[in-house]
């Protein structure tokens, strides 16, 4: 017992915390879902606070461009698995408690069964369909999804609880359109963003395991590095939500790809074996990398066109409709995307999106 006296006196000594506090921290059982930018100081410091039982789910590896700011990894760890890295790393940090890494993507298969495991859930992804899921399986389940995310200079967070206030669906209740929200890998973030949010995550689920202050249920912290400032919304309970109105409709876990469109446009897809067969046989057909206007634009394919997203319904008149049209981003969704806003503009020609993007090519 000595050691946990010692180990966490500076959470003792605060009132709000104490022994009682510690000791519930200790036995708390918390999920994060996401082993990045956010996951990793999110990890770190609910490791570190003691947190007794913690489960951490990605199904990603190690990428060197991931080392500017998931700070959970280091030079050796490029191509090894995420969550492995991870609870070895935290395991080391703080050997009293336990870590359960799942490999794998969080699916409407087993987001349920997981979820019972933990109290809480720390929702550090970076993508609409995982927000949705996460956020309708905490609900389904009544336990709250301490959630976050960070794009360039910026950051969010909130709580989700619908038990107590609104939920991700109440703030909202229409997914965007699949590549009208670049990811972090795409648009880029500054380091220390991801390091504030997921900080401030990891304070909001020890301070809802502990009963410490108030949770930012019905709020949401938003906070702009660039010009140092914070700003706070309120995040009111929606009365007609889908998931925690009066009248839900949802009552068990949905397509989350199709929720967000993913697929709608698949049938434009091309894979890059496809690609590579048509540009070998075929000598007549044009390239667009599309970009967003921030994104570093690295050109994979030499001979491509590069147009930015916000300028792509002008090619509508600019390009030859009787040829054949790839449009390539990083991911393949703002390829989709670019693909959807040039026909809702009116363009008759045949269009593909590489899938996967070049990052997969
Ligand atoms: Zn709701």
């Amino acid at each position: 017992m000595q050691n946990f006296y010692e180990r966490y006196k500076s959470h003792i000594l605060l009132k709000e915390i104490g022994v009682k506090g510690q000791r519930r921290i200790k036995t708390s059982r918390v999920l994060i879902v996401g082993a990045g930018g956010l996951g990793s100081p999110l990890a770190l410091y609910l490791a570190a606070a003691g947190v007794g039982n913690i489960g951490i789910i990605d199904f990603d590896n190690v990428d060197v461009s991931n080392l500017q700011r998931q700070i959970l990894y280091n030079d050796n760890d490029i191509g090894k698995s995420k969550v492995e890295v991870a609870k070895e790393r935290i395991e080391k940090l703080n050997p009293e408690i336990k870590v359960c890494a799942y490999n794998e993507k969080l699916t409407n298969a087993n987001a349920l069964e997981i979820f019972k495991n933990y109290d809480i859930v720390a929702d550090a992804a970076d993508n609409f369909q995982t927000r949705y899921l996460v956020n309708d399986a905490c609900a389904l389940s009544g336990i709250p999804d301490v959630w976050a995310s960070a794009y360039k200079f910026e950051g969010q967070v909130s709580v989700f609880d619908a038990k107590k206030g609104a939920c991700y669906r109440c703030f909202h209740p229409v997914a965007p359109k699949p590549g009208s929200v670049p990811s972090c890998g795409e648009s880029g973030v500054i380091g220390g963003v991801t390091g504030i949010i997921g900080s401030i995550q990891a304070c909001e689920v020890l301070k809802i395991t502990t009963g410490a202050g108030a949770p930012l249920i019905g709020r949401l912290l938003y906070f702009d590095a660039l010009n140092t400032l914070t700003k706070e919304f309120k995040i009111a309970k929606d009365k007609s939500c889908s998931l925690c109105g009066e009248n839900p409709s949802i009552t068990e876990l949905q397509d989350y790809d199709e929720f967000c469109q993913i697929n709608n446009f698949a049938e434009n897809e091309i894979t890059p074996d496809e690609l590579n067969i048509k540009l070998k046989n075929e000598k007549n057909i044009q390239i667009i990398s599309v970009y967003e206007e921030s994104e570093k634009q690295d050109l994979v394919f030499s001979d491509s066109l590069p147009v930015a997203l916000n300028n792509i319904v002008f090619l509508k008149d600019k390009l030859n409709a009787n040829v054949e049209t790839i449009f390539v981003c990083k991911y393949g969704y703002k390829s989709i995307y670019a693909i959807r806003l040039l026909k809702e503009a009116g363009y008759k020609g045949k269009t593909y999106s590489l899938k996967g993007g070049t990052d997969k090519y």
